[in-house]
């Protein structure tokens, strides 16, 4: 029987039998996040320059040998600048028509510059941070905040439904990194507001259990009061009922919030709350004993300390 041409073909085409994706950068978030995909059923080709692997993923010896036949090449690595090199590698081998998915937290600059340079290749271009961090990325739960083209945004929906449970198109290319950036310049200020307002509570003889119960049930109340509550023992289980093992790192905080100061001043944008949070989170990881903490560590940084 004959197919329709068209979009429509390719994508029944691809829900069909699975698709070709390749995938770069196998770490904490990456490999759960492929070994998902390959288990849906997907044929999957990773590759890690520190040779990780994932679970169900053949294994490339070269980006460029991961990328070479994909329908999707998804990306998940440290920075912008390792993104572009990453770029600069495997657009060329990429085929007319495929899409390349990048996932990890990078610079709005690097992502449409990359989207830029894969879109004049002939390649549809995503960016599309998460949010869940390691656990979403092992259950498939994560939220992508997502950049770029609708039709490119329609090809990878289904790989969206598998790695997370909600993808929100968020417009043209960085729109994604500018949702993730400024959400997580949100979640870093409402962290040491909560933190440094038990710390008072304390100072005034105020039970940590009380001012839970006031202030998630108040106006006071925030997702790192009542989700992530950074006082042991109270509210639900987090990562302070864990001895601050991350969770979320305070050192990913911290590049979360470079990367706001950076768009921040390359918009013009007047952000004292989140340069502010940025130099807490920066004097924690590097002077302090933060580094390797959970971010809502700092409320026992606030403890030990004085008005000095
Ligand atoms: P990670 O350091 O565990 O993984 C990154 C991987 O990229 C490493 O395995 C590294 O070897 C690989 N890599 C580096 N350069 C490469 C190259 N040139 N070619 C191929 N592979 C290369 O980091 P992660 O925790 O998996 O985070 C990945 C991205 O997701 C980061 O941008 C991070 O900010 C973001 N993120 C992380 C979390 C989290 O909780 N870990 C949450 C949300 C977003």
């Amino acid at each position: 029987m004959l197919r329709p041409l068209g979009k429509e073909a390719l994508q029944f085409e691809r829900e069909d039998t699975g698709m070709n994706i390749g995938f770069i950068g196998l770490g904490n978030m990456g490999a759960p996040m492929a070994a998902n995909l390959a288990k849906a059923g997907h044929t999957v080709v990773g590759f890690d320059v520190a040779g990780t692997a994932a679970e169900g993923c053949a294994q490339a010896t070269s980006a460029v040998e991961a990328a070479t036949n994909a329908d999707v090449v998804i990306t998940m690595l440290p920075n912008g600048n390792i993104l572009r090199s990453v770029a600069d590698e495997i657009v060329p081998a990429m085929k007319s028509g495929a899409v390349l998915l990048d996932c990890s937290t990078v610079d709005v600059e690097s992502a449409r510059a990359v989207a830029e340079q894969a879109q004049s290749a002939g390649l549809g271009a995503l960016d599309a941070p998460v949010s869940g961090g390691i656990g979403g990325a092992a259950g498939g739960t994560l939220t992508f905040m997502v950049g770029g083209s609708g039709d490119a945004f329609d090809i990878a929906k289904p790989l969206f439904d598998i790695m997370g449970q909600k993808a929100v198109h968020c417009g043209p290319a960085g729109n994604g990194q500018a949702a993730k950036i400024c959400n997580n310049m949100i979640l870093g200020v409402t962290m040491i507001a909560t933190c440094e307002a038990f710390a008072l509570a304390d100072k005034l003889g105020l039970d940590r259990q009380a001012m839970f119960d006031v202030v998630s049930t108040s106006s006071g109340y925030s997702w790192t009061m009542n989700a992530y509550c950074p006082a042991p023992g109270v509210g639900p289980q987090s990562p302070a009922d864990n001895g601050y093992k991350p969770g979320f790192a305070a050192d990913l905080m911290l590049k979360d919030l470079r990367l706001a100061q950076q768009a921040a001043e390359s918009a013009d944008a007047d952000t004292p709350m989140g340069a502010a949070a940025m130099a807490l989170y920066q004097t924690f990881v590097e002077n302090e004993d933060g580094a390797g903490q959970d971010f809502s560590a700092m409320l026992p940084r606030f403890e030990t300390r004085g008005r000095d």
